[in-house]
């Protein structure tokens, strides 16, 4: 029997997503925080291993309300934001279209579920392109359009207005990814939910220190959510993960003080790589920063061999390498690097 010709045509074609673990000392590849909740793992000493997780989630929602000024109901739970995206294309269903370079899960879980995908090109700015934009979008007539913003792998977050024109123009949903939001300079677009019946939020807590949990969720009108809610299996977010949540959300200012920190980091980090004069620094408002270098493999390569790992987003960007901003020392031993990799280099 050969397996592989019963397989749909859209899984057969796919190749598994590679997430590898490299060994490395020094952990800068992947967006985590450098700060973790180790203490809030105590909250989960009080469950009851052998019952079903709360299917509704209805602390952590609750919680998590509080905290956004949205009601509870507005709120649907995924195991990771990765799993909001899976729901959200079952539900709607494509065309999925998106501006690239940005986050592979759009596309990837689009074609898994054998729907059309298309990706418009930023302008030279990573910012949206409203001419390719709206024309992609008038041709093809979306089911769901994804922006990232801030976006990734380039850091910055896409022009407000341009968003909304989206948002405002187009025939389907329009989902807004704010896994980088808490870094950000502005507020982002939870406040204007109450605005558009088509708005999406997307938020996660896997960049903020808890990406062990895979906890992430989305924010919209009921409508949206009572329907996405339909293909939700019925206990996608452990108890372990809910109990840990809670209590680091409830936490009180633990977790935006380690949110400035970091994006304190991030801007001296940005600083010290843009002395560097043989590299070229993006802008950022998330915490990790998009740079260009001469020999994007040779200097991922190198840095590796001295115990740093970034990530090579080079397919995706031209000449372009990602790296996660890590605790001071960590930052400090990474600019220690670049600096001798790119003195050799060029
Ligand atoms: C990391 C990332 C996610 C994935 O978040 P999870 O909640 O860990 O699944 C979603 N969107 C963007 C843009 C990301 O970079």
């Amino acid at each position: 029997m050969n397996v592989k010709l019963l397989v749909k045509r859209e899984v057969a074609v796919l190749e598994a997503y590679q997430a590898r673990e490299i060994p490395c000392s020094v952990k800068l590849d992947a967006n985590e925080s450098p700060y973790g909740f180790h203490r809030a793992l105590g909250a989960v000493s009080a469950l009851q291993t052998n019952r079903y997780p709360d299917p509704e989630a209805k602390k952590l929602r609750t919680v998590l309300a509080r905290h956004l000024g949205v009601k509870v109901e507005n709120i649907l739970q995924g195991n990771g934001s990765d799993e909001i995206i899976y729901h959200l294309i079952t539900t709607f269903g494509g065309p999925v279209l998106y501006p690239v370079p940005t986050f592979s899960m759009y596309g990837i879980i689009g074609q898994i579920l054998g729907e059309k995908t298309v990706a418009v090109p930023l302008d030279r700015n990573f910012d949206l392109h409203m001419g390719r934009m709206t024309a992609a979008i008038r041709k093809k007539r979306p089911q769901i359009v994804f922006l990232s913003t801030p976006n990734n792998p380039t850091g910055n977050c896409f022009s407000p207005d341009r968003v909304l024109k989206i948002v405002a123009t187009s025939p389907g949903i329009v989902v807004i990814d704010e896994a980088y939001q808490p870094f950000a300079r502005e507020k982002g677009f939870m406040p204007l939910l109450n605005d558009y019946q088509n708005l999406v939020i997307m938020r996660t807590l896997s960049k903020i220190g808890l990406a062990a949990l895979r906890f992430g969720f989305l924010v919209a009108d009921e409508k949206i959510v009572h329907e996405v809610n339909k293909v939700r299996l019925p206990f996608n977010v452990n108890a372990l993960s809910q109990a840990v949540a809670v209590k680091v959300l409830r936490g009180g200012k633990a977790l935006g003080t380690v949110v400035q920190k970091i994006a304190a980091e991030r801007d001296l980090l940005m600083r010290a790589m843009m002395d560097i004069r043989s590299i070229t620094t993006f802008p950022s408002e998330a915490n990790f920063i998009l740079f260009r270098v001469a020999d994007p493999n040779g200097i991922h390569a190198e840095l590796l061999r001295r115990g740093i790992l970034i990530r090579n987003v080079s397919d995706a960007v031209d000449g372009c390498l990602r790296v996660t901003v890590g605790t001071s020392r960590e930052n400090r031993k990474f600019l220690q690097a670049l600096r001798s990799c790119v003195g050799k280099s060029s």
